[in-house]
């Protein structure tokens, strides 16, 4: 379903050049939650945007539900995002004069095949919450609502950048419960990049990456071992 081959990315040119990702390859099956571990500066929010089309890569293949998206041109492309697509990140980027429906709302008009929201505001939590602005919610709240922006069109592909790295250890959890039942209900193909360790439990595989190299590719993370999640 998504599968990435070689890619290779680097930044900056001459003496300067760096490289960032170093022959990628992968394979995710439709509707498998796939975590990316790996220390500061490894690659992992770089290989997310190239994933997600965000940004370019030097070589290489990226094909997604059978399209190789990085050759479209950039008008399909952002087609493709729009539909196909969806993203977190850590900071919920949330738009701060609309409420939390208005917020998923928004987003929901994007899209040709939305979900419910009041359906999808009940899944996430914040059915009490939804005519609250953002600054009247807390950091978990935001997350859900960012989650929800993301995922109101019905993404075949989430895309999630340390989704819980501003929350404290108990919120995150509950915020990768909620990426459980999403994947469970929605059957969406997750990608999540965490330094966290309560992601123990929820993915189907487990990739790390070091240097831009992916260094192991678990299958099923009881394979984790405590030594993978230091470095
Ligand atoms: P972290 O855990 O700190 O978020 P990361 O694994 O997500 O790290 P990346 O953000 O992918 O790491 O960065 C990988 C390397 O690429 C770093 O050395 C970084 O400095 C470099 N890099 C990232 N984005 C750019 C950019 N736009 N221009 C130049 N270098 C960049
Ligand atoms: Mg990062």
């Amino acid at each position: 379903f998504f599968s990435v081959k070689n890619i290779e990315k680097s930044y900056g040119t001459g003496s300067a050049k760096v490289k960032v990702l170093d022959g990628v390859s992968t394979e995710l099956y439709e509707g498998e939650i796939c975590v990316i571990l790996g220390p500061s500066g490894s690659g992992k929010s770089t290989f997310l945007n190239v994933a997600g089309g965000l940004e370019s890569i030097d070589g290489g293949s990226i094909t997604i539900d059978g399209q190789d998206i990085s050759k479209m041109d950039p008008k399909s492309l952002g087609r493709y995002r729009r539909d196909k697509l969806g993203f977190v990140f850590q900071f919920y980027n949330l738009i701060p004069n609309l409420t939390v429906k208005e917020n998923i709302e928004v987003c929901a008009y994007l899209s040709k095949n939305p979900l419910e929201i009041d359906e999808l505001l009940h899944t996430l939590g914040l059915w009490e919450h939804k005519d609250k602005f953002p600054n009247q919610l807390s950091g978990g709240q935001q997350q859900r609502c960012a989650i929800g922006r993301a995922l109101v069109k019905n993404p075949a592909l989430l895309l999630c950048d340390e989704l819980t790295g501003a929350l404290d250890y108990k919120t995150a959890k509950e915020i990768l419960a909620l990426i459980e039942k999403i994947n469970q209900t929605y059957h969406n193909t997750i990608i999540i990049v965490t330094h966290n360790e309560p992601i123990k439990n929820m993915a189907h595989r487990v990739l790390k990456l070091h240097d831009g190299r992916i260094v192991k590719d678990y299958v099923n993370e009881t394979q984790l071992s405590a030594k993978d999640l230091e470095w």
